[in-house]
């Protein structure tokens, strides 16, 4: 098997292959969407899709799945250095764990996946956040 070649330039997409919760249909998914509700795209049930135990993905060295943003902005020990840094990129983080929630800064409310999207294709707000994480996981 050939390794897989991952793209550097962060606007293209990394993909893995993942399987859907309901039906067990396999389909590549963006490694940043990991984590976020989806449609299957074989029995159109929205689940979260997941790679298969013992599958591999390939993966940047600064990129990070939806799943690990949910956890960034949503767990209360992580808020003294996610707030501040949210609050560069223009949001405001609220509430904790199931209330986890964004706004701009005009009290506008954002959609996480969108933020996280938005943050992951810029090359440096995707390794800025991967250092707020590596602060706050170590
Ligand atoms: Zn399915």
């Amino acid at each position: 098997m050939l390794p897989a070649v991952v793209p550097t330039d962060v606007s293209m997409p990394v993909l893995a292959t993942v399987a859907c919760p309901h039906c067990h249909h396999t389909f590549d998914m963006e490694y940043v969407r990991l984590g976020a509700l989806a449609p299957c795209p074989s029995c159109k049930a929205p689940g979260i899709a997941d790679i298969p135990r013992g599958g591999t993905y390939p993966m940047r060295d600064y990129e990070m799945t939806f799943r690990s943003f949910m956890q960034l902005i949503s767990f209360e020990p992580y808020r003294d250095k996610v707030g501040p840094f949210m609050r560069m990129m223009g949001m405001i983080v609220l509430g904790y764990d199931e209330d986890a929630r964004l706004e701009r800064q005009d009290g506008t409310p954002v959609d996480p996946l969108e933020a996280h999207l938005e943050l992951q294709t810029g090359e440096q707000s995707q390794r800025d956040i991967y250092q707020v994480a590596m602060s706050v996981w170590r």
